[in-house]
């Protein structure tokens, strides 16, 4: 007979971009949730480690194209880099998702419709800056200097239709929720950055992208002359990478108690856009959101020498 179980974890890391070549800021992150994982197994927990990559937008298929490949064949090459060297880590994880998978494409889709039958999602015309690497807008207070606050590249005037997720709608509830649940993000100092963030106003969120400019993404169920916005898309791993709407048990297993490991720089995301996406569908936001610092030579972030080393295989 088995032993009864102590109860469920479930930890996840970021899906990596499948463009990067994978470096010792992925391979942290990756045996930071392993070592969670194995000391839970041991604890008597059933537990479930998901990790995988982030396949669609526009550097993918810039990449591609400078390449003569189709994006998925792109893809399909370049996943290998990150799962070949999870298995020389020997790490544990039980499943590895890719954006690109049908399980994945059918859950972003489902999502999408649900929100836009509940009126969370509309058409606006935008205005904006957008950073081509980021992949994301900007307004113009956001900006540093006339560029990217982000990576301080330069950003690129754009005006188009779009549909927005009403995300400011939850501003205050976001507020609210943060307030009360101390371990929602950790460590502190990352909960008062999002906490300061939030003292100002928090906008609605583009989560299209006409198919004219972009057409490596997943199609907007309502409108098929748009993909959806990358990070839109990639959130949604932790879900549909549990069963999230198939009628599975495991997404009632793991869900909402998971942990999600991530670097600092993408806090917001995770901690803003993510609680507010599973709001308007009705579901409770993950237990914790574990933001990293990086690791840095003479200060600097992920230099090559240590890109070249881990992406060695073979
Ligand atoms: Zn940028």
């Amino acid at each position: 007979m088995r032993p009864k179980s102590k109860g469920f974890f479930y930890v996840t890391t970021p899906i990596y971009y499948v463009n990067d070549v994978p470096h010792i800021g992925h391979a942290y992150t990756t045996i930071a949730a392993d070592i969670l994982t194995r000391f839970k197994r041991l604890e008597g927990y059933q537990a479930f480690f998901l990790t995988g990559t982030d396949e669609h937008g526009q550097k993918v298929e810039k990449a591609a194209q400078e390449r003569g490949v189709d994006p998925k064949a792109h893809c399909d090459e370049m996943v290998k880099r990150f799962q070949s060297l999870w298995q020389r880590l020997n790490i544990s994880n039980n499943d590895f998702i890719r954006t690109t998978e049908p399980r994945h494409k059918k859950v972003v889709q489902q999502i999408l419709q649900d929100l836009y039958d509940r009126g969370e999602i509309y058409q606006d015309s935008y205005e904006g800056w957008y950073c081509v690497p980021c992949e994301r807008f900007w307004t113009e207070k956001d900006l540093a200097g006339g560029n990217c606050p982000d990576c301080l590249r330069e950003v690129v005037e754009i005006l188009e239709k779009n549909y927005f997720f009403r995300m400011s709608k939850y501003q205050s509830w976001l507020i609210e929720h943060i307030e009360k649940n101390d371990r929602f993000i950790l460590p502190t100092s990352r909960r008062n950055e999002i906490l300061g963030f939030l003292h100002g106003p928090l906008e609605d969120l583009c989560i299209s992208r006409p198919k004219k400019r972009l057409r490596w993404g997943i199609e907007i169920p309502f409108d098929t002359d748009y993909v959806t916005y990358v990070w839109f898309d990639a959130l949604i791993n932790y879900v549909s990478g549990i069963g999230y709407g198939s009628g599975e048990n495991a997404f009632s297993h793991f869900w909402p108690q998971a942990i999600h490991l991530i670097g600092k720089d993408i806090l917001t995301t995770h901690t803003v856009y993510w609680p507010t996406m599973l709001q308007g569908i009705g579901l409770t936001p993950p237990g914790m959101v574990f933001a990293h610092g990086w690791w840095t030579v003479e200060g600097k972030r992920c230099p090559n020498r240590f890109r070249m080393w881990w992406s060695r295989t073979g």
